[in-house]
């Protein structure tokens, strides 16, 4: 079985019902992803493996939405933090209210032992310092397209880097070599669905995971099969879940 660690089933055009049936038909567990409040709510009891946070796209003025957060992770320890994270993209929220609510969100992980999905544009260095200040080692950081050097330190803070639907294209991006650089235990795949398409589609759909883990495998130079199973155990070690459920 592939593993798509992150996926928005609420943003997604087709009827959940519809997608969860298509990923268990394509082989492909995983976690679906809500970045608000009120997607953390429509989340609830739609799939098995989830996970929550407030993405820095929606860092408002709310003032319970820690406590929320926190009540939902509670009922049910089979639940990650994320996508959090920071993008200092144009016309998003102020850095240092970013900060603040991502800090928020890792210390809550970091006291519940939860696994982080973390959004960085414009932001890797931002994001360090604060994965170092609040000293949590169990994250991913989705889609990932830094350098090397970045790519080493998030590895030697404990991290995993997750690939997307950018792989497929051809010629290979520029962040194909730096995935030939990591040791193969910290690859994580994903789609980011309906964001992040591979090449030839619109949209993204948790299906066109084994292409990306396809790509990634030609990259690497192994099988399809040996990428499935290492990225699969990697899912397993990260967050804990049983992802044959989602199956
Ligand atoms: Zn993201």
């Amino acid at each position: 079985m592939w593993v798509d660690i992150n996926t928005h089933l609420e943003l997604m055009s087709a009827p959940p019902d519809q997608v969860l049936k298509d990923a268990r038909n394509a082989n492909v567990g995983y976690i679906a992803t809500g970045t608000h409040p009120k997607q953390w709510r429509w989340l609830e009891g739609r799939a098995p493996n989830v996970a929550f946070g407030l993405h820095p796209h929606y860092v408002i003025d709310e003032s319970d939405w820690l406590m929320t957060l926190e009540d939902l992770l509670h009922r049910d320890e089979q639940r990650a933090v994320g996508e959090i994270g920071l993008d200092f993209r144009r016309g998003m929220p102020k850095a240092d209210r970013q900060i603040r609510v991502f800090e928020n969100q890792l210390s809550l992980a970091q006291s519940l032992d939860r696994a982080v999905i973390i959004h960085t544009v414009k932001s890797h260095h931002e994001v360090i310092a604060s994965l170092k200040r609040v000293r949590c080692e169990r994250f991913v950081i989705h889609a990932f397209t830094g350098s090397k050097d970045i790519a080493q330190t998030y590895l030697s803070l404990g991290g995993y880097l997750s690939a997307g639907g950018l792989i497929t294209r051809e010629p290979r991006p520029r962040v194909a070599s730096v995935f030939q650089s990591i040791p193969k235990e910290r690859i994580l795949l994903e789609t980011d669905a309906p964001d992040l398409p591979i090449v030839g589609h619109r949209h993204g759909s948790p299906v066109h995971l084994p292409q990306i883990g396809g790509a990634l495998a030609e990259v690497l130079g192994f099988s399809e099969l040996a990428i499935q199973q290492l990225s699969t155990q990697n899912a397993h070690r990260l967050f804990d879940y049983d992802f044959s459920q989602s199956n």
